[in-house]
Formats: structure tokens, C-alpha cells, sequence
């Protein structure tokens, strides 16, 4: 996944959607909308929607999934304040980690970067143990090497007994 400095959107980067409150299947859906129609940037592809357990806190709805792979002039910061923005302007409210929530928008990989701050961690600490990211990431990019840790592939195959159910193309 390396960035090619001849496109007018260089940077490669791969978002996670999730949601499980309030008609969580439109909340998805309406995202990637709203990802499609980010400053600076354009919608390459989209996974299928799926359905899965929620991991961590168990005691709250189902989550509906999806990845989609975007390209980008923005860097890696001021895409997560965009995304920070659509999450704000659906109406997220942060209580408490894991907790249900209406959008939840994670930048999983930007072009190769390997990063970290207080605000921004890259890759996605998080996304190697989870089916719910690995799977839709692997529908649109089944080569998708996670940097400094190996193929994505080989990290779903460890954790694909997650529960985990393709519901439709998005
Ligand atoms: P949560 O929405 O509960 O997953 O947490 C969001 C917070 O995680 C944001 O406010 C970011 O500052 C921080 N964060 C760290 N790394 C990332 C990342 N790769 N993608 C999205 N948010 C991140």
C-alpha cells in the first residue's frame, strides 16, 4: 500500500465504521455517505455490512461493521478530526470505552505510517484481534499488510471464530 506521488489524492487509508444504537444499519450506510463526501479525498471502496457480538462490554446491542478505503490530501491528523467531526454530527456522545454507540469511525491503516500520539495511534492498535475489522478489511483488500506486524490475513485467520454475519452489500 504505498502512496503514489503521481495521484492527486496520495495518501491510501483504510476507516472502520461501526454503530449499534439507533437504526444502526442507516447509521452505517449514512457514513459512508458522509466519507464519500469528505474535503480533499475520494471513495475508493466499500465493504459488505456485517453483524457482529459486541467484544468488551457484552451487555448492549448487536454492531453492524463495515471498512472502506479512501484516498486522501489530508494527513493523518486532520482526517481524524474529520472523522471526529462526522461522529460528532451524528450524534455520538462518549460515555464510556466499548460502550454502545451511534457511529464509531477508526482509522485502521494510512498509506504505511506507523505513528503514535496522544490523539492518534497508527496502525489501529486494536484492529489485528478483531474479526469484526479484519474480515470487511480483507473483503476489499485481501493482501492488506498491517505495517510492522505482518498480513491481516494471518491475524484473521487466529481470531475468525469471533461471531460474525455478512447482512449485505452496503
Ligand atoms: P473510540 O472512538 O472510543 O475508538 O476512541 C476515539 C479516540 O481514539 C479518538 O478521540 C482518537 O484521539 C483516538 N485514536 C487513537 N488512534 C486512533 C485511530 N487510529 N483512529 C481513530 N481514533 C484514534
Amino acid at each position: 500500500m504505498m502512496p503514489s506521488s503521481h495521484s492527486t489524492f496520495p495518501n491510501q487509508v483504510f476507516v472502520a465504521l461501526g454503530s449499534n444504537l439507533e437504526n444502526p444499519l442507516s447509521q452505517i450506510r449514512r457514513g459512508i455517505m458522509l466519507l464519500a463526501g469528505l474535503e480533499d479525498s475520494r471513495l475508493i471502496k466499500r465493504s459488505s455490512l456485517y453483524r457482529t457480538a459486541p467484544v468488551g462490554y457484552a451487555n448492549q446491542p448487536d454492531f453492524i461493521n463495515a471498512v472502506v478505503q479512501l484516498e486522501t490530501r489530508l494527513t493523518p491528523h486532520q482526517l481524524l478530526d474529520a472523522l471526529l467531526e462526522i461522529e460528532h454530527s451524528c450524534g455520538r456522545v462518549r460515555t464510556f470505552p466499548n460502550a454502545p454507540r451511534i457511529l464509531d469511525l477508526d482509522i485502521l491503516l494510512f498509506n504505511n505510517v506507523q505513528h503514535s500520539d496522544i490523539r492518534l495511534v497508527l496502525p489501529h492498535p486494536r484492529m489485528h484481534e478483531r474479526s469484526f475489522v479484519l474480515q470487511p478489511l480483507l473483503e476489499i483488500a485481501a493482501d492488506c499488510v498491517i505495517p510492522g506486524q505482518g498480513p491481516a490475513a494471518g491475524f484473521f485467520a487466529v481470531c475468525s471464530e469471533q461471531s460474525l454475519e455478512c447482512i449485505a452489500s452496503s
